[in-house]
């Protein structure tokens, strides 16, 4: 589903130029969870931002469902990335819009009928747990919560890949664990692919089918997480 080739990122130019990602080689088949561990300063935010473009490469193809996003023009990408959906370690949470609005975003965006959104969002809140506040704004919900706010919303265009940045790094260890069995609850149910980064163990052994362990912008080592504990 996702196939990162030759993948590099080039931070800098001359003498400063400086490769934050070399020569990577991910797969992430259709259904699974891959994570992506490493170290600070390893690469892994650098790698995510990649695969939705947020971040263009210097070199190397990004295949998302079987297209070459970088071979994409502007409008072909925004319809592309859709298909990726994505949540974030401090959850990006419009602070102005309540949970409803913020999960409506994306499709008003897309340009989704009044009445679909109400439906779709409604839908969505059920799905993480969060129908009694939908009429919440941001400052008045617990980390967890905005979260879950933050996986509703990233999941709002049926998106077939969901790429996870750090996504329960400011959370304590109770919240990470409920936020991850959403996460797999959604991998197994809606069956999409899941692609996520972390510097914590923990959360490869909680939920993830496969490991690749990056550092100094290389994957070192990869493979299923039974093998790799
Ligand atoms: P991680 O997410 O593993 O902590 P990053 O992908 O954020 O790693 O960073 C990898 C390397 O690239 C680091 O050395 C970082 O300082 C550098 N880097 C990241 N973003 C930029 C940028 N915009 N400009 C220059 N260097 C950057
Ligand atoms: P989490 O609940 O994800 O661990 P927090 O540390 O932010 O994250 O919240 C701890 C608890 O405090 C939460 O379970 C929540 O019930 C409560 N809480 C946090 N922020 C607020 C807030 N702004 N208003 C009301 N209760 C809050």
């Amino acid at each position: 589903m996702i196939k990162l080739s030759s993948l590099s990122k080039v931070y800098g130019e001359g003498k400063s130029a400086f490769y934050a990602l070399k020569g990577i080689e991910l797969d992430v088949p259709a259904g699974q969870i891959v994570g992506v561990i490493g170290a600070s300063g390893a690469g892994k935010s650098t790698l995510i931002r990649c695969v939705n473009l947020l971040e263009r490469p210097t070199q190397g193809r990004v295949e998302v469902d079987g297209v070459d996003l970088t071979a994409l023009d502007a409008q072909a990408l925004t319809l592309a990335r859709r298909n990726i959906g994505m949540i974030f370690q401090h959850f990006n949470l419009l602070s102005s819009r309540t949970v409803f609005e913020n999960v409506a975003l994306p499709l008003e965006l897309a340009n989704w009928p009044k009445e679909k959104i109400t439906a779709r969002v409604t839908e969505l809140l059920e799905l993480v747990g969060l129908s009694h506040r939908a009429k919440a704004y941001p400052s008045q919900l617990s980390g967890g919560q905005k979260q879950r706010v933050a996986i509703a919303r990233a999941l709002g265009p049926a998106p077939k890949v969901l790429l996870c940045d750090e996504a329960t790094s400011a959370l304590d260890p109770q919240t990470t664990q409920s936020i991850l069995t959403l996460l797999k609850e959604i991998n197994q149910k809606l069956g999409i692919t899941i692609l996520l980064i972390t510097h914590e163990m923990a959360v490869v052994k909680s939920i993830c089918d496969v490991v690749a362990l990056i550092d100094q912008g290389q994957i070192i080592e990869q493979g299923e997480v039974g093998w790799f504990f």
